[in-house]
């Protein structure tokens, strides 16, 4: 049974979701979470994560508080880095081709530190990333790219943990509780109908917390915003977010922002399931592109794959996969990087061809011609250059006189045995939602707050447009749940 009331209802059970959760009920309030998936399946896109985190650390002293179980040996035997307020705006800024809404942008960077801090204060765990971002080099580890943390346990630690501090300050998780429209009238929000297992039951409410994902799992919703073409993506993540937060804050006239056309979508196994499978988490994605060179089915490289770190070019690859002949590439290796490839290529679903010798190869690229892709491939060994291959850094090792360069990485195809990797349009988030003010309170049409209501997570509008720098969605939600949860907590406590 759900309460027939209560001071804040959080919609969602995801990470933005949990942390408004906890944050809300620091004020004393009667806080509920509605969360439309079964138990099995709850925690949305943030269980589906390798619970990777972009935040600010000026130097190791802000990792080893935040990572207190850092052992002397891994901080001798690894470089670090920083990652400076200055860098997150850089790269933020770039990435979306300076669009980002500069308030939402200075709070997400400003705040990222400190909500980690707040976070492990609630009894999360953090390790850095060792395997996926770091290689070593001359018997170091060195952190390249920006991205350092992630959650121990990954997205289904990080959900169980926040689930388990929610339920430790009181607060109630109700699941197979889709809420299907909100309460409101001329002085603001009053409620929420929920469809609980199956039965319409209203929830008064001082205030709500929409925390309920992005649209991507709604083929029609994508094909209408994104485009064309769009319902044949893959979804990477849970099926549950269908945009039902942001429909029914546009039912009450909530302002819609952000890049509405843009999502982030990656290359992800061709044969993957058509939504996220929990056994397999985020292991569909093929993440070392940048080591490889991509052909489409007329055997044609199509994108610069060495343009930047993975972290800056994985979340719009997706999209320029999905326009391509059939909407697949495959992806090619030779021996020499083969030791470099990422641990998701070595599970066993996964689209994957062998040879020892590229004829032998292009003829078992499934649906490319071959002709073609072996001329493409000595086209490219013919093209690359000299300089020093070095995985850490932009080396700028490049082709020369290509139409499409490989700027960085680029090795010659020569050594067998070749693997290659068959890779489809796999979408993570859309970008396009509320619109939201510096108290994470919702904006009607006219800008106007919206008494009750706040937003945090993919369902907030403005942050990214085109791109996004891997790490943030997660980083986003926690500092935007957190400020929702606060200022929801206050309003109530302050309401009769
Ligand atoms: C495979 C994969 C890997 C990723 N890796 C990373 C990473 O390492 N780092 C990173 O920063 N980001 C990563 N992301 C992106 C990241 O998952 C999201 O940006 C982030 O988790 C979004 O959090 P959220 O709380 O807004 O949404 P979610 O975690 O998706 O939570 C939304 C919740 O709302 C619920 N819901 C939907 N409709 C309703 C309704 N009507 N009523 C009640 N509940 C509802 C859903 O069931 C869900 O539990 C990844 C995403 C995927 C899919």
């Amino acid at each position: 049974m759900l309460p027939s009331s209560s001071d804040v209802v959080i919609v969602g059970a995801g990470n933005a979701a949990l942390c408004a959760a906890l944050a809300a009920a620091e004020s004393d309030v009667s806080v509920l979470v509605l969360e439309r998936a079964p138990e099995a399946e709850a925690g949305g896109n943030s269980r589906f994560t390798a619970g990777a985190f972009r935040c600010v650390y000026e130097g190791v002293d802000d990792l080893k508080a935040l990572m207190p179980d850092l052992t002397a040996e891994e901080i001798a035997n690894t470089d670090f880095g920083t990652y400076t307020q200055e860098k997150f705006f850089d790269d933020m800024g770039r990435v979306t081709e300076y669009r980002t809404d500069p308030e939402l942008c200075e709070l997400l960077v400003t705040r990222s530190k400190d909500t980690m801090r707040w976070m492990q204060g609630k009894g999360i765990r953090f390790a850095p990333i060792y395997g996926r971002q770091a290689f070593k080099v001359d018997g170091k580890f060195k952190f390249w790219g920006g991205l350092t943390v992630e959650a121990w346990g990954g997205g289904p630690g990080l959900i169980q943990g926040l689930t388990t501090a929610a339920r430790k300050d009181g607060i109630t998780v109700a699941y197979e509780a889709r809420a299907a429209a909100l309460i409101a009238d001329d002085d603001g929000i009053r409620g929420v109908r929920v469809r609980h297992r199956g039965k319409t039951v209203d929830v008064a409410a001082k205030c709500v917390v929409l925390a309920a994902g992005g649209f991507q799992a709604n083929a029609e919703w994508r094909t209408r915003y994104l485009g064309p073409g769009w319902e044949l993506a893959k979804v990477r993540g849970t099926r549950f977010n269908t945009g039902d937060g942001i429909r029914m804050a546009l039912d009450i006239g909530a302002q819609p922002t952000g890049n509405w056309s843009g999502g982030h979508a990656v290359g992800w196994d061709r044969n993957a399931p058509e939504f996220g499978d929990l056994d397999v988490g985020d292991n569909f994605q093929k993440h070392s592109y940048p080591f490889s060179i991509m052909l489409n089915a007329n055997g044609e490289r199509f994108v610069d794959e060495g343009a930047d770190f993975r972290n800056y070019t994985y979340a719009k690859y997706g999209r320029v996969i999905l326009n391509q002949p059939s909407q697949f590439a495959w992806q090619i290796f030779d021996a020499k990087v083969l030791h470099l490839l990422r641990d998701e290529y070595r599970i066993k679903r996964v689209t994957k061809v062998r040879a020892d010798t590229l004829e032998e190869l292009v003829a078992k690229l499934e649906g490319v011609d071959a002709e073609k892709a072996l001329a493409t491939i000595k086209a490219f060994n013919a093209a690359v250059n000299i300089i020093a291959f070095n995985p850490n850094i932009k080396d700028g090792r490049a082709t020369v006189g290509l139409p499409i360069p490989k700027s960085n990485w680029a090795n010659k195809i020569d050594t067998p045995p070749f693997e290659a990797y068959a890779v489809t349009c796999g979408l993570t988030f859309t970008f396009g939602g509320l619109k939201i003010d510096g108290a994470a309170r919702v904006l009607d049409t006219d800008g106007q707050v919206i008494p009750g209501l706040y937003a945090a997570g993919e369902l907030v509008g403005g942050l990214f447009y085109f791109n996004y720098p891997g790490g943030t969605g997660l980083m986003a939600g926690s500092v935007f749940g957190k400020l929702a949860g606060t200022s929801a907590g206050q309003r109530a406590k302050q309401q009769p």
